[in-house]
């Protein structure tokens, strides 16, 4: 095999029939992006951290959470990466085009990094740092591709 040659593997068409439940607090996060597009998080009451998504407990004060608050819908980037060689995505089993960005973002009022893609329209403009805001699916599904990426804003 040449240097520079790739080797690619695809799972083609094959069907991945599997459903779970995402649970009680995955089940309000999905629902408020769906019908409100809202981004929702939970609040410990004994530290006051917020986590984005939501999740039952809090794992430094081992304190469950039932205080759901908004978040966002802006950020900042937190971390990130772009994406230029491609790979197979899991969730189509095709190449995703490169490049993407990738992120790791601090909605307001969160404590945690959610995670989601970056737009590269301008990516001069992706950096630690700068603020971005989600762009919503048209028809929202209650997925997370709900929110289709966050894009830097000025
Ligand atoms: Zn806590």
């Amino acid at each position: 095999m040449a240097e520079n040659e790739h080797i690619v593997i695809e799972s083609g068409e094959a069907a991945q029939p599997f459903n779970y439940a995402v649970g009680m607090y995955g089940s309000r996060f999905f629902k408020e992006l769906r019908e409100n597009k809202k981004i929702m998080g939970v609040k410990c009451p004994t530290c006051g951290k917020v986590y984005v998504p939501p999740r039952g407990v809090c794992g430094p004060c081992f304190q469950e959470m039932k205080e759901f608050v908004e978040v966002g819908p802006g950020g900042v980037i937190g971390t990130y990466t772009i994406l230029r060689f491609a790979f197979i995505d899991p969730e189509t089993g095709h190449q995703k085009p490169v490049p993407y960005g990738y992120g790791f973002i601090k909605l307001d009022g969160a404590d945690t990094l959610f995670q989601h893609y970056i737009d590269l329209v301008d990516e001069k403009k992706v950096r630690i740092g700068a603020r971005v805001e989600p762009v919503w699916a048209n028809e929202r599904k209650g997925t997370i591709k709900d929110i289709q990426y966050f894009r830097v804003v000025e």
